[in-house]
């Protein structure tokens, strides 16, 4: 059984953890950065340790100063939340090593999601619908044979890649070598490893993916999807669950696939399986092998906790749900509210000066912001995110209207325009948009 849980991260996501240990009857450690000592994940929680100074890698990124808060406070297991060391395999057998549960799956398997070429073989072993392309990495020699195979276009990808560096498109047989070296060089400066591989470009997909849950045993359930497809830099900005392009058939069909897939697997823990989808097939992208920002949907739309399962598998108490067991309700709409100009983007730290979060039925505010906190500069803009319930699609987005005309944050530029705007256009309240809709809108460019 865990008794105390070492929370390694900040911001909303320490804060949703440290609900779940809450409720679960589970004392909490909190770990921050000098930059942190007044936020609310560290008001909290039971105890507290300063891990280092502002910047990431001295701090949240810190493993020897995580695994000494442990051993100082007792703790039996760390969360990892989402982003910092969350998908470091390295990290999970250090603890393991001091007898420290890593809540999350077995390193093996974060290695295993954590290389594209190798994750991609995975997902084909498994069952999985993957892209077509390239077996493997792609050479400069053997490059225009493998595009002639797959067939133009076809996407360049970094076989380390992350946050869509090292991606470029060759239209034509003409573009090739220079989106091929362009992506090798990107890839270069990016990852230290020029290493790409090739893929059929889809030309307006939607993201859409899947949530898992297993128990390292051979037991696994999948928890439908979420539709992510509006992206800015391929950062997701609005996230919905059911997708508006599915059907029950379709949803239980794909869904199945993956929980089938991580039974093989005998995968431990929460993890999404990403998809593009296109004219009606779904094609692999990646896995993350932990809890993602846009989990409440899922949440809300199931009734079960993610949290708590991934605390309940980690001690080896198994899932608390069947199959059968899991039905959707209604649907629900995240809005990712960061502080940003709405228009440019750009960072906006800084102290709010009142803050107003919504309530009433069917919403949730994540977020550790109050008046006269003081967002630092150091790390992600996110300050919180609401999550909108209502039994139809139309009564979530009435309610998602409402509640942005409630929320006020002062005092700092935040994202929260730009969601009065999108929850009033006529392509999204009809559903109808991909991958790069919001970019084009944004653009001021036609969005189809
Ligand atoms: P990263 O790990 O760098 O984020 P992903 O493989 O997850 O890379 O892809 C990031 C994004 O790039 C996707 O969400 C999608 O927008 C786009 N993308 C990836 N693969 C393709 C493809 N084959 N065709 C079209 N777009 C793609």
């Amino acid at each position: 059984m865990i008794s105390k849980i070492l929370i390694a991260n900040r911001g909303e996501i320490a804060l949703r953890v440290l609900r779940a240990c809450k409720e679960l009857g589970i004392a909490t450690v909190a770990v921050h950065s000098t930059a942190d000592a007044d936020a609310m994940h560290v008001r909290l929680a039971d105890e507290s340790v300063c891990i280092g100074p502002p910047p990431s890698r001295e701090s949240y990124l810190n493993i020897h100063q995580i695994v000494a808060a442990c051993e100082i406070t007792g703790a039996d297991a760390v969360h990892p939340g989402y982003g910092f060391l969350s998908e470091n395999a390295k990290f999970a057998e250090i603890l393991e090593a001091h007898g420290i549960t890593f809540i999350g799956p077995t390193a093996e398997h974060i290695r295993l999601m954590g290389d594209k070429i190798t994750a991609k073989q995975t997902a084909m072993e498994l069952g999985i619908p993957v892209v077509p392309g390239s077996d493997g990495e792609v050479k400069p020699e053997n490059a225009l044979e493998n595009a002639r195979q797959i067939g133009f276009p076809v996407l360049i990808k970094a076989t380390a890649g992350g946050g869509g560096r090292g991606m470029k498109v060759a239209k034509t047989e003409a573009d090739l070598e220079e989106a091929l070296n362009t992506a090798r060089s990107e890839a270069a400066a990016a990852f230290g490893n020029p290493a790409v591989y090739m893929e059929k470009y889809l030309g307006k997909p939607r993201h859409i993916e899947i949530q898992v849950v297993g128990d390292g045993e051979g037991n696994a359930v999948h928890l439908g999807e979420r539709d992510c497809s509006l992206q800015r830099r391929h950062q997701k900005v609005w996230e919905e669950a059911n997708s508006p392009a599915l059907n029950v058939e379709q949803r239980m069909k794909i869904g199945q696939i993956c929980a089938d897939a991580m039974k093989k697997l005998k995968y431990r823990g929460a993890g999404t399986i990403e998809f593009l989808y296109e004219n009606g097939e779904f094609y692999f992208i990646e896995m993350n092998t932990r809890l993602q920002v846009e989990h409440p949907v899922t949440e809300a739309i199931t009734g079960i906790d993610l949290v708590h399962e991934q605390i309940r598998v980690a001690s080896g108490g198994g899932l608390s749900v069947k199959q059968e067991d899991i039905t959707f309700h209604g649907h629900a709409i995240e809005c990712r509210i960061n502080a940003e100009d709405p228009r440019t983007f750009v960072p906006s730290p800084g102290t709010i000066t009142h803050f107003h979060a919504p309530g009433g039925l069917g919403v949730r505010v994540d977020s550790g912001a109050y008046a006269g906190y003081r967002i630092p500069p150091y790390y992600d803009s996110l300050i919180g995110k609401l999550i909108v319930h209502g039994r139809t699609r139309v009564e979530c987005m009435m309610r998602l209207r409402r509640v942005l005309d409630e929320f006020v944050v002062d005092g700092i530029k935040t994202t929260l325009p730009l969601f009065q705007d999108l929850v009033s256009n006529p392509d999204i309240a009809n559903g109808d948009y991909d991958i790069h809709w919001l970019e084009h809108y944004l653009a001021g460019e036609p969005t189809h």
